[in-house]
């Protein structure tokens, strides 16, 4: 038997609470004025809408899952009233999805998501958010302290917080449906992208039981944290927890549209006996961080898979040249929006 999920209209405690005070009320105590946060949790597709399909499993029961746990999990905290858009096998729109968070005066919308890429190599967690002003500091502001948890909690790699205006629309709007509609209603979005289907780096995370149950608690951790929530029945509080606060922009933050600048590197030391090769890396882009490597040892005609990289502009990594390499290495950077740059090569022996 499922639980029941509200989609009713919701009276505050702060309404509650405003209503029954007597004019010449004593101070309400900082916990009792404390605004009652309502929470909606959206298990991304449903329905005829798989989502992605890998290893016989389809993204919209896996979603499902995520956000069941996550529900639980969050209503064992206080001062928080949580949601879901859909609790069964449902086909929503994505403004259907929307329009329920408003309809339940939701503070924030979580769009629980897994991902897949056409070439099956990319790997790590990804949070996407509205380009536009407090929806912008807000999904950012959350998306840090999100990806924070998948990857303390978890494991996944971090590919950062995004935006992605639409190009149909000359940047005019989000390019992701549910942001674009959570936004039109004016209520914070994000679309958590928990990890890859189809890469080896990430099938060890949602594949074993508790895996799922295990990414929803981190999304319940990551939600308290971000409103400041506590629990007894749990034993944390974070009601002094500091979030990073990230200004509301000017104007719309766009995706970046253009490959690293820099990509140069130079060979610092080789061993011959154990064919390995020092690199320094100068990987540089203005617009977005650079996160992943990968290097080619016979001038580009195969490359290696996509290794992590986290250093801030340049950094020192090590090649082993298999037996078949022409004794050069070329690499090539990647930044979060998956735009490639190719280094110079560099000849080793
Ligand atoms: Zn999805």
């Amino acid at each position: 038997m499922k639980k029941r999920f509200t989609q009713v209209a919701l009276v505050t405690c702060t309404a509650l609470c405003a209503s029954m005070l007597p004019t010449a009320a004593v101070p309400m105590s900082a916990e009792a004025a404390t605004k009652n946060v309502v929470v909606c949790i959206d298990p991304g597709h449903g329905g005829s809408n798989l989502g992605a399909q890998y290893n016989d499993l389809q993204e919209k029961d896996l979603t499902l899952q995520i956000a069941n746990a996550m529900y639980a999990e969050l209503t064992k905290y206080e001062g928080v009233t949580v949601v879901m858009t859909r609790t069964t096998d449902a086909e929503l729109s994505l403004s259907d999805r929307a329009q329920i968070a408003k309809n339940n005066q939701a503070d924030f919308l979580y769009s629980i998501h897994l991902n897949a890429s056409s070439e099956h190599n990319l790997y790590g967690s990804e949070v996407w958010t509205s380009g536009f002003g407090e929806m912008y500091a807000k999904g950012q502001a959350f998306g840090k302290i999100e990806t924070a948890e998948l990857s303390s909690q978890i494991g996944v790699y971090t590919r950062g917080v995004k935006t992605k205006l639409s190009e149909a629309s000359n940047m005019s709007r989000d390019y992701y449906g549910v942001i674009s509609a959570a936004t039109s209603l004016n209520v914070p979005s994000v679309i958590i992208e928990h990890c890859y289907m189809d890469e080896a780096h990430d099938t060890g995370f949602y594949m074993e039981e508790g895996d799922l149950e295990a990414f929803g608690k981190a999304d319940a951790t990551a939600v308290a944290k971000y409103f400041g929530l506590k629990s007894t029945a749990l034993g944390v509080d974070y009601s002094t927890y500091v979030k990073e606060e990230v200004a509301a922009p000017a104007l719309p933050v766009a995706q970046d549209l253009t490959p690293p600048e820099t990509a140069a590197i130079t060979v610092t030391q080789y061993d011959a006996a154990t064919r390995t090769a020092k690199l320094h890396v100068l990987a540089k882009d203005s617009g977005s961080p650079i996160i992943y490597y990968s290097y080619s040892t016979d001038s580009g005609a195969s490359w290696s898979v996509l290794c992590g990289w986290t250093a801030n502009g340049e950094g020192d990594i090590s090649v082993v040249l298999p037996e078949n390499s022409n004794g050069t290495i070329t690499l090539a950077v990647y930044n979060n929006y998956d735009l490639c740059t190719i280094s110079n090569t560099v000849t080793v022996y």
